[in-house]
Formats: structure tokens, sequence, C-alpha cells
């Protein structure tokens, strides 16, 4: 029965279930009776009846399996059926004349059928492996190489080499050391699809029997022939019988149709049968050195050792393979197929030791599942799992090749970014975010889930020296950002950590923080400190200012502006031009925020950087009219990164300008308003696009947050 697109249905499928074990009971009656005949001495005629019964029968299954199964792609077993199919013509063509018509000249008709029936063979067996491992299976490839170098020295020495030596007319000798050459062609084929990974069904086993049938009698054929022992109708036949009856019986096994699915698990690693193979393939060149010197011969020295060689060689390769092999799982999830927490950590080591050495950024990115327990519980564990590795698979595509991505903990993800991206990475933060976020997850049954991530972010030198200050950091703005709602990313904190500083600091300066957020959203449409503290640090770095002064540098310029919240409402909200009273009160900010930086324990310093921030190069500024080098550096930062951010921004009272102007403005105060090193530091990162943009705030218009 098929169904309208020509499939068999699964109903046909089972209806000849046992088709393969009829057929192999049919085969064997078959030869019972081809050797009754032969030992009741019956006419030829009966014998090559039977015989080619055998090799007609198998040829017939062949198709008929690849008409009822269908095998996808059809390819491989079509090879494969006219390969028998050639075999059955060999054999008939074979037993006629030898038997009947009493022809025995060699080489004859079948012998051109019977070696044209290896290259369909080969040809079958190398797309069947190509299917079922589509990738590279290296491991499998060596072993196959390595028994097979060990079956081509004795083939070379007992087989080949003798056969050379015979004193037999030269297309007679041809033909003879073609089969080996083509039995052993055949034979590592088969060793590779045997050893490779893949499903190994009913159908397969029955393909490897007749393989290694084929094989062995052949080489004994040979072996027999050599040295004048071979008889018609002896057990080799019984092998070359039950070599096609397992063909027959492998295209009828129902299990034929899955021979050419990829494999799905990975090599497990080497099971004590194939070590043991493994070993004896590799010892049988020193044996056979032994057997030689035993026999006084001498024989094919040269052989043995060139296989010496290659088999020492290929278990090298097998050996760091396997190591290769075992490295990666250690440092591979199983379920996610990322890197797992050790290998981050470690990778962490040696690239902050790298980007210290270099002077160069790194960032570490953690990435939590939204409410994940939830998902579990819709969906169990295996659900769970699903939207973890459908995760781990768009995080993937959204890290650069050169970025670490890990697989933190249960559902959190780890990410190491490098060279000049860890500069500002809450792009890629905010990347990823979007990735997992942009569309459902589709669970069991086709349900699908909205799925989002929170992530901290934390960068070398700004938020911590060490490995371990480095994830406190991303850990903590990841609490924050889960505080703060989920679904978004959050920057780690610029102060000093709770661990180092004293109860209590953390937060208050994440509080300031806070308000200086704030009261840049009441003023502007765009953030104005948390890109001011981004600039100043990339600033502060290019400068070659050690981590210290460019974490101060980076708090003090997220901050710089929050003693603004003392000024009275009425200035901001003026519609005319500010009053020299309004002036004077917006004037006092620097100092308003110097006194509510000093309140903090161990910022005395920072608060020094905020009050000085409106100080200008030639004495000119305020609150202390200080000049040059009276400034601190880092003040002198801040007013670079101050006066750009201004300049972009759109305010109430003055219009933005473009990043060209704001250079030219920068440059035509260098040496007056701004330190003309920093101004020249400013305008390299700018040049070498490092700075990035000034962000727009998500939240409300400046009216709409209203104080
Ligand atoms: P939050 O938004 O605060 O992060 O909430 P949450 O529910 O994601 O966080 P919580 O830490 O309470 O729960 C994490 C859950 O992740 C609990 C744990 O059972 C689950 N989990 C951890 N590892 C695995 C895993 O390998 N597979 C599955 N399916 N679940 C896991
Ligand atoms: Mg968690
Ligand atoms: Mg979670």
């Amino acid at each position: 029965m098929t169904d309208i697109t020509g499939e068999r249905t699964p109903s046909t499928v089972r209806t000849g279930r046992w088709a393969w074990a009829v057929y192999l009971a049919f085969g064997f009656v078959v030869v019972v009776a081809y050797y009754v005949s032969l030992a009741l001495d019956a006419p030829a005629v009966v014998g090559v009846l039977l015989y080619t019964t055998v090799s007609t029968s198998s040829a017939v299954a062949v198709l008929y399996g690849c008409y009822r199964y269908r095998p996808k792609p059809l390819l491989p077993w079509l090879l494969l059926g006219a390969s028998v199919v050639i075999y059955a013509a060999a054999d008939a063509s074979f037993y006629v004349t030898h038997n009947i018509v009493g022809d025995t000249r060699y080489p004859g008709l079948a012998d051109v059928f019977y070696l044209a029936h290896y290259p369909l063979v080969v040809a079958g067996l190398v797309l069947l492996i190509r299917l079922r491992t589509p990738g590279r299976d290296l491991p499998s490839l060596l072993d196959a190489a390595l028994l097979a170098v060990a079956a081509g020295m004795l083939s070379w020495l007992y087989l080949l080499a003798p056969t050379a030596q015979a004193q037999v007319p030269t297309l007679a000798k041809a033909a003879s050391l073609t089969y080996p050459m083509m039995d052993l062609a055949m034979f590592a084929v088969a060793l590779r699809l045997i050893l490779g990974t893949g499903r190994r069904p009913a159908a397969f086993l029955l393909l490897s029997t007749n393989l290694f049938a084929f094989f062995a009698a052949d080489s004994i054929y040979v072996l027999q022939q050599l040295s004048g022992t071979y008889a018609a109708g002896n057990f080799l036949d019984a092998i070359w019988l039950a070599g096609n009856l397992a063909l027959g019986a492998a295209a009828l096994h129902p299990t034929m149709r899955s021979l050419g699915e990829p494999a799905t698990v990975t090599d497990p690693g080497p099971g004590p049968a194939r070590i043991i193979a493994l070993c004896a393939a590799a010892l049988v060149a020193p044996a056979t050195l032994l057997v030689e010197y035993f026999r006084g011969k001498y024989h094919g020295i040269p052989v043995i050792a060139v296989a010496c060689g290659l088999l020492f060689l290929l278990t090298i390769a097998r050996l760091a393979v396997l190591v290769a092999q075992q490295r990666r799982l250690a440092i591979t999830d199983m379920l996610t197929g990322l890197r797992t927490r050790r290998y981050f950590e470690a990778r962490l080591v040696t690239e902050l030791a790298h980007a210290r050495r270099t002077g160069t950024p790194l960032a570490v990115l953690l990435a939590d599942v939204d409410h994940f327990k939830s998902i579990n519980d819709s969906f169990g564990h295996p659900g769970g799992d699903q939207v973890l590795i459908e995760i781990a698979r768009r995080l993937r595509n959204g890290i650069r090749q050169e970025d670490v991505l890990s697989r933190y903990g249960g559902e959190e993800f780890a990410v190491l970014v490098r060279g000049a991206a860890a500069d500002d990475p809450s792009n890629i933060a905010e990347r990823l975010r979007r990735k997992v976020s942009g569309s459902p997850v589709v669970v069991r049954d086709d349900t699908a889930v909205e799925v989002t991530i929170s992530v901290g972010t934390a960068t070398f030198p700004l938020h911590g020296d060490t490995p371990h200050e480095l994830v406190i950091a991303a850990d903590r703005a990841l609490y924050s950002a889960k505080c703060h709602g989920r679904n978004r990313i959050d920057v780690g904190p610029c102060g000093p950590l709770t661990a180092a500083g004293p109860n209590g600091t953390a937060d208050m300066i994440a509080y300031l923080e806070h308000v200086a957020d704030l009261v840049d959203s009441w003023l502007s449409n765009h953030e104005h400190g948390r890109a001011v503290s981004r600039w100043a640090a990339l600033t502060a770095v290019e400068l070659g200012l050690d981590s210290e002064c460019v974490r101060r540098t980076s708090l003090a310029g997220h901050l710089h502006d929050v003693g603004k919240v003392l000024v009275p409402n009425e200035v901001w909200t003026k519609n005319a031009p500010l009053s020299e009273e309004d002036w004077q009160q917006v004037r006092q900010h620097p100092d308003n925020g110097y006194r509510m930086l000093c309140v903090v324990p161990g910022l005395a310093d920072t608060a020094l950087v905020v009050r000085q921030h409106h100080e200008r190069f030639d004495g000119t500024g305020y609150p202390d009219r200080l000049a040059g080098d009276q400034i601190r550096l880092e003040a002198r930062i801040l007013t670079v990164c101050d006066s750009w951010a201004a300049m972009l921004a759109d305010r109430p009272y003055h219009v933005p300008r473009t990043e060209a102007e704001a250079r030219e403005e920068l440059l035509r105060c260098r040496g007056s308003q701004f330190d003309p090193d920093v101004v020249d530091a400013f305008l390299r990162l700018h040049s070498s696009g490092r700075l990035g943009d000034l962000a727009q705030l998500p939240s409300a218009t400046p009216a709409e947050a209203g104080r």
C-alpha cells in the first residue's frame, strides 16, 4: 500500500517485517541443497542453478527492498543493488562457462563482472558514510586506517607479492593482483563505515556481515590458489553464498531505511572491544617481523618497517585526537554545548593578565534567565532544558567569534568580551537581551513561550581589577537589573565594592548614582552622567592612568552633576534667559556635589574631582579659579567629556552641535578651557570610533518626569 505521495505506509512496512528472515531461511535451504548436490555428484547444471539462485535472489532482494522501503536517499542502495546484479551476472557467467561449457580460461568474462562490482560497492558505502557522519569523524577514520594498514601489510606480503612473482601470463597476473587490491579498498571503506558513528540496526549488521564475508572468502581464495590447495566447491562457496544472502536480507530488513540517517550522538570514545582490535592491529607488524625472523626468511622487511612506522604514527594521532576529545568534553557543557564555568574562569584569569599587559579593556557579562523557575513549573525539566538550549543558541549567534560564551550556572550564562568592544559592553549586552527576547521559544507540543534575560556587565579596569572583583561587579549589576524589573541590562558599580569598602558604602554610592540619573532625566532626553562616566574612563585609560584613578574618574563622571538636585526647580523650568542670581545658583552645583560625596566614607578624592569639574585650564573657571596642574587630572578629563556631552545634547537652552562642530570647539578651546593633552586623548578616541553615541533615555520627557 502506498500513500498519495508514493510513500510506503507504515502498515505495509509492518506486514513485511519478517521478509528478511524468510529470505535467510530460504537461502539456507538453497545452500544446503547446493552442497548435497555436490556430495551426490548431481549433474553440474543442478549445482550451477542452485549457486546462481542465491546471488540472483540477492540482487532481486536488494532491488525489491529499495522499492518496498524507499530509503532516502535511494542512491547508496541503488549502487549496492547494481553491484549485486553485476555480481550475480559474474556468478552465472563463471559457473556456466566453467562447469557447463568447460571453458576455464582466466581471466574471462566473469572476471570483468566480478571486478566491476567493487567500485559500485565502494561508491555505495562512501555515500552511506557521508550521510551518517556529515561532518568529520576523525577518530573512526584513524581507527579504520590503522586496521586497514595492518590488513594492507598482510595482503602485500602474503597475497600481492607472491602473486606478482608467480610465473603466469601478464593478463592473468594483472587480474590476480587486482582482486586483492579491490578487496582491500572495499575492506578499508567498510571499516570506516562500521567504526563510524551512527545507528547500527539489524540491516547495518547484515550489510557488515556481507562485506566481511566477501573480504575473508576472497583473501582465503587467493591464499589457497597460491598454495595450490583450492578445490572448487569447498567451504569458501558457503562464505560467498552467506555474504550474498546477508546483503539481500539487509535490504529486506525494515531498518534498511535508517542506514543513511545522520548520527545523533557524538562519538563516546573507544570501548574495550575497539581498543583490543586496535592493539591487535598495531601489533600485527612487529608480530609479522618475528614470524619472518623465526622462519629465517626476512621477507618484505621494508614493507613491514613502513607498516610499523605508519601504525605508530596512526596510534599517536589517535592518542592526540582522544586527548583533544577528552579536553573538549571537560570544558563543554553537556546540555547546551557551551563552555563550562570552569573554562570561563580559567580564561578570565589569562585574558585579564593579557588586558593588563596590553592596556586593553576586558568585559564580563553575566546573564540570567528571568523567571525560569516558572518555565520549569509549566513545562517540566525537559521543557526547561529545551528553552536553555535555544537561549544558548541565540546567545551564541549574538557574540563574536573571539568572545567566550559559557554556561555559568543552571540558567545563568557568562560572556567574556575582549578588545575594543569591551569598552562599552552594554551594546553587546543589549544585543544579547534582544536576541533572546526577540521571538518566543517553541517548547514541547508547539507551545510558544516568551523568554527574557537580565544582564549585568563589568569592565576592567573600570569596575574591577581582579577576576573576582569583575565577576562580583557584573553580578551586582545583574542583581540591580533584576531589582529594576528584569528584561534589562545594567552596568557594574564604579565605587568600591561592598566586600572592600566600609559597610553601607556601596548602597550610598548606588543611591547617589540613582539621584544623578534622576537629575539627568529631568534635564534632558539624553543620558548624560553615564555617558560622561564612560568617556571619562576611556580617556583616563588612554592617558595611562592607573585603575584606581580610572575608577575614580568614572564614578566622578557619573556623579558630577548630582549637586544640581539642590538647585531650585524654577531655575530649570524658566522660559526666560537666566538672571545672574540664577547663574549663581547653577554654579553652586559642583560644591553641592562635593558636599554630598564627602558624606560617603572613602569618597573624599572623588568629591574633589566633582568639585573641580567646572574649573578651566586657564584659571577662569569656578568655584576656585584653579589653573593647570592645580586642577586634578580626573577633573580636567571630566571637563572635556562634560562639554562634549553638553554640546551634543538637545537641551532647552541650546541647539545641539554636530560631532564635527563639537570637535572644532574642543580644538578652539584647547589650552584655554581644556587641558591640551586631555583634548588630544579624547579626540583620538573619537577618531577611532570608540566613544559611541549619546543614548536616548528610554523614560519620559523632562516635563513628564517632573520633580
Ligand atoms: P529570576 O528571574 O529571579 O532569575 O527567577 P528564576 O525563577 O529564573 O530564578 P531561580 O534561581 O529561582 O530559579 C532558577 C531555576 O533554574 C531553578 C532551577 O530548578 C532551574 N534550573 C537550573 N538548572 C537547570 C537545568 O539544567 N535545566 C532546567 N530545566 N532547569 C534548571
Ligand atoms: Mg539564577
Ligand atoms: Mg533566573
